[in-house]
């Protein structure tokens, strides 16, 4: 934790953030602040909620600049909050702070079809972004599971998604950052070129830093024409094992998934019970949900065609069902998309465990999973994008005390990070490490890893004003 004599926000500084917002309707305190400012979208046990003491909802990079000005030269320590759609406490208050709130700067500044770029700021929802693409022929890349996220948070993230496996996580579709320093100094990094070997990727520091480092105000992202055909196909399959093993084959072929997710019987079952609906099939104990994009149909087809054979082949399956009507797209993806959501509804408390390994290792860390659960006797569902060797591990509580519940996850993370470091992993593919998971990150990386970590944060924010205690103390 940082250990700086930080001020606590005062009148004099409320009056200043009054007299810079100018509408008192985007200066929040007391009462005004919606008790939602206080946490983001998951239990992270051992957190203790507090709500910011002031919520400055801005409407510009210049509104940002003079905040963090003042903030800076007071020693008031500031948070930074888009959608608040987090799973580690990224955007949650750790300390008494103040909090900028982005989401009122949601404006697509510019489609450029030359360069194949659209500028935005940083809490346009994803879901605005990637649909205001798509009516113009073009696709913005990553798809994060969360569709109600804004794309500040993304890039601060690092946002994975269905997609990585083929077009890569957020940093590969941002081409440029404005950012507002801690010091509340403006700065362009990257822009809309191509490549740029200009010295350090500073841009790709702040992609993924957390609004540990910079505040992200506008942000140039990389578009592709849009894919003129999408096809999902459905693998059930007997055995859990054979589905895993079955990962790494199915991106050697020609033509690459643009997804590969594993869906466990017990995942689809308590979306159903959630939703009310579910996949077309749910009586197999694993399946995996391929997409395939292309520009023809038929040649799609006729890689899907042999992709089947081969799975058929090779894995104890059952039919596989192919997701081509609008209807059948909707029924399957709609149903993966809430299975974090009907987790959650299942239990009376739940922390994750968003841990990534290399493909090959797929298998072997879910078997590491069904031999914790029993290990330690808790619940603990899992789903993910197998296609990166990224799993979502559930830990519910259930019946559990939450003294007991407490206590035993510390041991059921200890002993998933481990085996996940020795599969050569890490503790986090995609939601990052906020705040929940910074002892987890010490003991896998070790202290010289973390001092270089904090020694790099000093150089962007030497009074350590900006998110302090997270990510890298
Ligand atoms: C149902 C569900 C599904 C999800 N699926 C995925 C998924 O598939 N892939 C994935 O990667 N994540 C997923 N997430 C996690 C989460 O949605 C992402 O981490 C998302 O990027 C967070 O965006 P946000 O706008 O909600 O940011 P917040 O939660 O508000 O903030 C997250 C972090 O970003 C920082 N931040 C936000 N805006 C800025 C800014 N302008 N400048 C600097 N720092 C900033 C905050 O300080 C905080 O540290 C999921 C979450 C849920 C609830």
């Amino acid at each position: 934790m940082a250990c700086k004599a930080y001020k606590k926000m005062d009148e004099k500084d409320l009056e200043f953030f009054r007299d810079i917002l100018k509408d008192s309707k985007r200066v929040l305190v007391g009462d005004r602040i919606n008790p939602d400012y206080g946490h983001d979208e998951i239990d992270c046990i051992g957190v203790e909620e507090r709500l910011p003491d002031a919520v400055l909802r801005v409407l510009t990079t210049e509104e940002v600049s003079k905040i963090m000005k003042h903030c800076n030269e007071q020693l008031i320590p500031v948070v930074v909050r888009a959608a608040g759609t987090g799973l580690v406490g990224g955007a949650m208050p750790v300390m008494d702070c103040v909090m900028i709130d982005t989401t009122l700067m949601d404006k697509i500044l510019e489609l450029d079809k030359e360069n194949l770029t659209m500028t935005v700021q940083p809490g346009l929802l994803y879901q605005d972004c990637v649909e205001y693409a798509a009516q113009n022929g073009y696709m913005y890349c990553p798809d994060p599971g969360s569709k109600t996220s804004t794309i500040g948070g993304n890039i601060a993230c690092n946002a994975g998604g269905m997609r990585a496996i083929k077009y890569g996580c957020t940093r590969e579709s941002v081409r440029g950052l404005t950012v507002v320093m801690p010091d509340g100094s403006i700065m362009n990094f990257g822009g809309k070129m191509v490549k740029n070997t200009s010295g350090y990727s500073l841009k790709d520091l702040i992609v993924g830093s957390e609004g540990t480092l910079a505040v992200i105000t506008e942000a140039i992202l990389k578009l592709i024409p849009l894919p003129k055909c999408t096809i999902s196909l459905l693998l059930p399959f007997d055995d859990i094992d054979a589905a895993m093993e079955m990962v790494p084959k199915l991106v050697t072929f020609d033509t690459a998934p643009a997804a590969i997710e594993y869906c466990s019987k017990e995942c689809i079952d308590n979306a159903k019970k959630y939703l009310d609906k579910g996949f077309p099939s749910n009586e197999y104990p694993a399946y995996l949900l391929l997409t395939y994009d292309g520009t023809d149909e038929d040649i799609v087809l006729k890689e899907i065609e042999k992709l089947i054979d081969y799975a058929m082949e090779n894995g104890a399956m059952g039919e596989p069902l192919l997701v081509d009507s609008p209807d059948r797209h909707r029924q399957t993806w709609g149903t993966r998309s809430v299975f974090l959501e009907a987790i959650q509804a299942s239990t009376s408390m739940m922390d994750e465990c968003d841990v990534v390994v290399p493909r090959s290792a797929i298998a072997d860390f879910l078997k590491l999973v069904t031999a914790t659960s029993e290990k330690y006797d808790m619940r603990l569902p899992c789903f993910g994008h197998a296609g990166d060797g990224n799993l979502h591990v559930y830990l519910c509580k259930d019946n559990m005390s939450e003294a007991d519940f407490m206590e035993k996850a510390v041991f059921v993370f200890n002993d998933l990070y481990d085996g996940a470091k020795k599969m050569g992993g890490a503790i986090s593919g995609e939601h990052g490490i906020g705040f929940a998971k910074l002892p987890y990150l010490r003991r896998e990386e070790g202290d010289e890893f973390m001092e270089l970590m904090h020694r790099i944060k000093l150089a962007f924010d030497p009074n350590e004003i900006l998110n302090p205690g997270k990510v890298c103390y």
